[in-house]
């Protein structure tokens, strides 16, 4: 069967169409980057009007590209809890709401977190295993999650960690911002600042600052707000006036500082979350987990440097055999609604088809704070 997903949680508005085979019929995703790039961050009523017209509007195109009309749609999904801005995310609700009554099809609500762990059940050709560790890095999320599968097409998540401050995701763009790092075409201040930490051996700078390092806490939960401020230091030590222009070379140097060690920080959590769970040191677990796969994803997932940390990560924990490690494309680690039509052919199949109740109150099934 075939599911129209709609997502519109944040800045990007998007419609997919996926098959229960696995198949990706239509993935459209209308940018907004345009509008925000001058206030070097999301503008929640600028971004709601502009889902106004690009829900729709994507939604049109992705029937177009898939070559079907609502005849051809078995289930509507969408992300009635999110999380994500609530203007934004009403938008597509109320879009899917009507779409789903107006022709008399299922809507399945699922979580955006949830659509962004199981992207590679999508993608993969041979399909991640569970358990599974999912590092969640993005724009307002840093967890790691250990995914159950329960029985098929339902899992059970267990959150190992949070981040007590700032999302990863966030720790880059507002460091791109102050950096004044300018936005790529048609992209946002996370690869914008991934290309600004390119390593250059012409600049000088970089080996001038020592690298930012995070302390390792005894805890799992993760923590970014200290490294903004580490970067506003350093930076100011070689440019005193961070209002004035800075010089690119020390942009640049200090992006990369940046980079590794918003990275390093994720690696450690990884490590530390991987022994906990073989029952390792003082927090190991008393009934130790066989983790048969680790998957990263959600928008900072995208970011080749900490692809190829992770890689050498888990490959120097297991010589030889390798935790098999996956990652969404790149274009399915940001925000897409192929990833919740995906969700929605999951949770439509552990529900045997069964929609849910369009008055059903869907936000408490998922409360804030308890993401899953
Ligand atoms: P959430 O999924 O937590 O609700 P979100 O939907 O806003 O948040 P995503 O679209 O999943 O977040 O990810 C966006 C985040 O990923 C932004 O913070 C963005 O800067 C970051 N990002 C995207 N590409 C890269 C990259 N190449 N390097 C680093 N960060 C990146
Ligand atoms: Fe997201």
């Amino acid at each position: 069967f075939r599911v129209l997903g709609i997502e519109s949680s944040a800045d990007d508005s998007a419609a997919a169409i996926v098959s229960s085979d696995r198949t990706i019929l239509a993935n459209i995703v209308e940018k907004q980057h345009h509008i925000h790039a001058s206030s070097g961050g999301i503008h929640p009523i600028k971004a709601q009007d502009s889902h106004a017209v690009g829900v729709p509007v994507a939604i049109g195109r992705a029937l177009n590209e898939a070559k079907m009309g609502m005849d051809d749609i078995d289930a509507i999904a969408d992300i009635p809890s999110g999380p994500g801005m609530f203007g934004c995310l009403s938008v597509g609700v109320h879009a899917a709401r009507a779409i789903a009554v107006a022709n008399n099809k299922p809507l399945v609500g699922v979580h955006h977190m949830q659509a962004h762990a199981l992207t590679p059940l999508l993608t993969e050709t041979e399909p991640p295993q569970f358990p599974l560790l999912n590092l969640l890095v993005s724009g307002g999320h840093t967890m790691l999650v250990l995914t159950t599968e329960t029985k098929p097409y339902d899992y059970k998540y267990e959150i190992l960690a949070n981040t007590m401050d700032d999302s990863i995701g966030d720790a880059f763009d507002k460091t791109a911002k102050l950096l004044q790092i300018p936005w790529l075409d048609d992209q946002g201040p996370g690869p914008s600042l991934e290309a600004y930490a390119q390593p250059d051996p012409t600049n000088r700078v970089y080996d001038k600052i020592p690298p930012l390092r995070l302390p390792v806490p005894k805890e799992l939960a993760f923590s970014y707000a200290g490294l903004k401020t580490k970067v506003v230091k350093e930076t100011a030590k070689l440019f005193p006036n961070l209002q004035k222009p800075i010089p690119q070379e020390i942009a640049r140097a200090m992006a990369r500082r940046f980079q590794e060690a918003a990275v390093q920080h994720a690696i450690d959590k990884v490590n530390m979350a991987l022994d906990q769970l073989e029952g390792k040191g003082e927090h190991g677990r008393s009934d130790p987990v066989i983790v048969r796969s680790v998957v990263a994803s959600g928008g900072v997932a995208c970011n080749a440097y900490l692809r190829t940390r992770l890689q050498q990560t888990l490959a120097e924990r297991s010589p030889g055999t390798g935790l098999p490690l996956y990652f969404p494309p790149v274009a399915l680690c940001t925000d897409n609604a192929a990833m919740i039509a995906w969700a929605g052919v999951l949770r439509l199949q552990a529900r045997d088809g069964r929609g849910d109740e369009l008055d059903e109150p869907i936000m408490k099934k998922w409360p804030i704070g308890s993401v899953f």
